[in-house]
């Protein structure tokens, strides 16, 4: 199995070393046509408006869009304001996620704050939030697996995982396991 982690902003390292811990290969994705080798891709966080200028810079749009209609990707907070089909007040990057979602919606005295999130079929994590999004609003075919304070801060719709917060900035694997899982499952269709 390898793992691309999209890497032309953000928290693309941190990324690859939380997936090492979990003994899966990862490549770094600077070119669209490496999106050819992978078995699931990792947007990850960063700021969203830089990511999404490089991504048009570099031609990675529609393939981009195919993919994350089709194949496991995982979007860690600026990664899932990209996914979303609506950014309240923000322009839609990939929108192959049925959510709205607002950006840096958390306001501004918690704009960055840890807490303890339960995920559904995953458990307890230690959510590290940093000027995130949350969802105001999920389509039915979008499954809620965590909220916080009544708002909606990880969902997966089909192959498509997203949280609001940085998974890969604690020493907690159980959402890369449960990532790996779906991943293995694509591939064993
Ligand atoms: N605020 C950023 C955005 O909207 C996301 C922050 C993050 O990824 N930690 O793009």
């Amino acid at each position: 199995m390898k793992i691309g982690i999209l890497a032309l902003q953000g928290s693309f390292r941190e990324h690859q070393d939380y997936f090492s811990k979990l003994g899966v290969e990862t490549i770094l994705v600077k070119q669209p046509e490496q999106l050819d080798d992978i078995d699931g891709l990792v947007l990850p966080g960063g700021e969203s408006t830089t990511m999404r200028y490089l991504i048009d810079r570099y031609g990675f749009m529609d393939k981009l869009k195919s993919y994350c209609a089709t194949k496991p990707v995982f979007g860690t907070c600026a990664g899932m304001v990209l996914l979303a089909k609506e950014n309240v007040g923000y322009p839609t990057h990939i929108g192959t996620l049925d959510v709205r979602l607002k950006r840096n919606a958390f306001g501004r005295q918690v704009a960055s704050f840890e807490d303890v999130i339960n995920l559904k079929g995953i458990g307890d994590v230690v959510g590290v939030f940093i000027r995130a999004p949350y969802i105001e609003i999920a389509s039915d075919n979008v499954e809620v697996l965590g909220t916080y304070k009544d708002v909606i801060v990880a969902v997966k719709q089909g192959y498509q995982l997203a949280t609001s917060f940085h998974p890969e900035l604690t020493d907690d694997l159980k959402i890369g396991q449960f990532f790996i899982n779906m991943v293995d499952k694509y591939r064993n269709e």
